[in-house]
């Protein structure tokens, strides 16, 4: 699983949208290795925290949104 494939899947695991055992094998796997993923799973995650604890997404601090295009930039 090269980067390009593990970030379009890792959305689709941070929502927790139906993904075979396998798949999120190969996404923990790819984590586990490749820190630029990781990092943008660890972004999204605390974004998507914040998002549950508020109840909304306009007081998540804009700065989250340009760090994670700032780490999707790098691919
Ligand atoms: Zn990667």
């Amino acid at each position: 699983m090269d980067c390009k494939e593990a970030l379009e899947k890792l959305y689709l695991y941070l929502d927790h949208e139906i993904l075979s055992e396998s798949e999120r094998q190969q996404i923990e796997g790819h984590l586990q290795w490749c820190w630029r993923c990781q990092q943008v799973y660890q972004l999204e995650n605390n974004l998507q925290n914040l998002i549950r604890l508020n109840g909304r997404n306009d007081e998540v601090p804009p700065s989250f949104f340009s760090k994670i295009k700032n780490v999707i930039a790098q691919f």
